[in-house]
């Protein structure tokens, strides 16, 4: 794909064409989107972030006095900008997205897995409620999981972390089962401006050619370190999707995503300050393993001795061999 970073393109016999002005849309983030769009199988749109598009779903879709059923213990920042946006008068409440949302609430937001829990929602259940759904499916990636065929009525990712895949873009989408929402909330877009640019969308599309490959590998690599650290006499709890669930497990028998959890007996932050392959940094999703404490971040919400690990694509011993050393 060529990369056209022009933001205005000439009138054609006087009149706008497909692109005119990048804000509204480029070639470059409408073939992202196209890409994107067949991976979930819906009507994808692009933004500058996973935060954006979250702000955009918000705003574009609700109206003040109405309120959202969130998920508890899903990424620390998702219910952060629900609380800026209660001075503009949407209300938010907290609930264990394992079983049914609450009553009187307009969207419910779900995400899975949750980060840094690893909790998976009731799809059923949540497809029972009345309100319509948006699943925040970063970690799962459209190649684990996809929300629109399990009734969900939007899908988010932040595009900054498996789907992008090295570290180097900052992205988020939105797909929507419903194209005429899918306008109604690019009109919010062009009008507020988070679009994407247009180097961004490229690095996206050059993440989706090797998705697939890098989710598989990351997801065998985590459930084998999952497996490792649950039977460390230094770790105290293991959080993984299906691990412990021998059901589960033998469904998701290649390990279900590269982002996994671990409880440790003792000092976390010395611990992620030991390792010498696994970088000690924040997010999640790229080729290179990071790991981190999220008490630093989300405070007490999440226990002292959480370390969030996102697996990448080094060799599994090589990173059991630096787990080991830095747990010791
Ligand atoms: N959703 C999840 C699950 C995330 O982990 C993050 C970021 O960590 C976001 C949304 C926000 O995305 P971004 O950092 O691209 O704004």
């Amino acid at each position: 794909m060529a990369l056209d970073r022009s933001t205005i393109w000439p009138y054609e016999d006087g009149e706008p064409g497909d692109f005119f002005y990048s804000r509204y849309d480029h070639p470059t983030g409408v073939e992202a989107e196209r890409a994107l769009g067949e991976l979930d199988r819906g009507h994808a749109l692009l933004f500058s972030s996973g935060s954006a598009a979250a702000t955009a779903a918000v705003l574009g879709l609700l109206s003040p006095g109405q309120a959202i059923a969130l998920a508890e213990g899903c990424y620390y920042g998702t219910a952060l900008i629900f609380r800026e946006l209660e001075r503009w008068g949407v209300r938010f409440i907290e609930f264990d997205q394992t079983g049914p949302p609450p009553e009187g609430v307009d969207l419910v937001w779900l995400e899975a897995p949750s980060n840094p829990f690893l909790t998976f929602p009731d799809m059923e259940a949540a497809g029972a409620h009345p309100a319509r759904v948006l699943v925040d499916a970063t970690a799962s990636t459209p190649v684990l999981f996809r929300p629109l065929e399990h009734g969900a009525d939007f899908v988010l990712h932040s595009a900054t972390k498996y789907l992008a895949g090295h570290h180097d873009a900052l992205a988020g989408v939105l797909v929507f089962a419903s194209e005429e929402e899918r306008e109604r909330v690019k009109g919010f877009r062009g009008r507020t401006g988070p679009i994407a640019a247009p180097d961004t969308a490229w690095l996206v599309l050059r993440g989706l050619k090797t998705l697939e490959v890098r989710v598989r590998r990351q997801s065998e690599s985590a459930l084998e370190l999952a497996r490792r650290l649950d039977a460390h006499p230094a770790v105290e709890r293991i959080r993984y999707p299906g691990l412990g669930d021998e059901l589960a497990a033998r469904s998701m028998s290649g390990g279900f995503g590269g982002l996994l959890s671990f409880d440790v007996v003792g000092d976390a932050r010395r611990v992620e300050s030991s390792t010498r392959l696994i970088v000690n940094a924040t997010s999640l999703g790229g080729v290179d393993s990071v790991l981190e404490t999220r008490h630093r971040w989300e405070g007490d919400r999440v226990p002292e001795n959480l370390i969030r690990l996102s697996v990448g694509l080094e060799d599994v011993d090589a990173l059991w061999t630096d787990l080991e050393q830095a747990l010791g």
